[in-house]
């Protein structure tokens, strides 16, 4: 999943934006640089492998970095009429690990998506493909529903979408005194699931992002 340290730096020219270049030296510096002004000795034994280390996680966390989530849902598939009949499709439970962009720390949690298909689908392995490709870079979960959600509509045009995230937050479990078990739920629902009950989740963002819906 993570990419090579052979990419060629010039593979930009393709029309689908790829990951972006990781350039691990200067992390690894940057790390060292970090411990230094904490006042630790990077050199201490302990240490020592601390700045290849803490780069190899963040590779993997940033790994789909500015990566198109259009591509990640791969090439829908065409249903007939018979088979799209009042059919909700649900992939449920997909676990997923991201990092905040405020204190880069991680937040994880699971997504489920659903979403009622008028004549593409997609299959269930690029759903998850979509989750993990949105979750591998700096996110906020809010947006990271909203891209979700937004890749699907434009993508498949299905009659609705809805995405619900539940996460943990290192920025509440780890900030905040007697927060380790509290979790965040998000929904961002669009067209037929749509819910208008639910202040500040789906009708919000629906209004902020009806634009460019189901344009592809
Ligand atoms: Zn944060």
């Amino acid at each position: 999943m993570h990419p090579g340290p052979t990419t060629a730096p010039g593979g930009a020219g393709s029309a689908t934006p790829a990951p972006r270049e990781v350039d691990r030296p200067r992390a690894m510096r940057a790390v060292a640089e970090f411990l230094a002004a904490m006042g630790e000795d990077p050199e201490r034994s302990e240490l020592r492998r601390t700045p290849e280390r803490v780069t190899e996680l963040a590779v993997g966390l940033f790994a789909q970095a500015g990566a198109d989530l259009g591509s990640a849902l791969g090439t829908p598939m065409a249903i007939t009429d018979a088979e799209s009949l009042g059919q909700l499709v649900v992939v449920s439970e997909i676990p997923f690990r991201s990092l905040c962009p405020h204190h880069l720390l991680p937040f994880e949690g699971t997504v489920d998506v659903t979403y009622a298909p008028d004549r593409r689908l997609a299959g269930f392995s690029r759903v998850v493909r979509l989750v993990e490709a949105a979750s591998q870079r700096l996110q906020l979960q809010e947006r990271m529903g909203e891209q979700i959600a937004q890749t699907l509509m434009t993508v498949l045009e299905p009659h609705g979408v809805r995405v619900r995230i539940e996460a943990s937050h290192g920025c509440v479990t780890m900030l905040e005194h007697g927060a380790a078990s509290v979790r965040m739920m998000t929904t961002c629902s669009r067209g037929t699931l749509a819910d208008p009950e639910s202040p500040g989740s789906g009708s919000g963002s629906d209004a902020d992002l009806s634009g460019p819906r189901a344009q592809a």
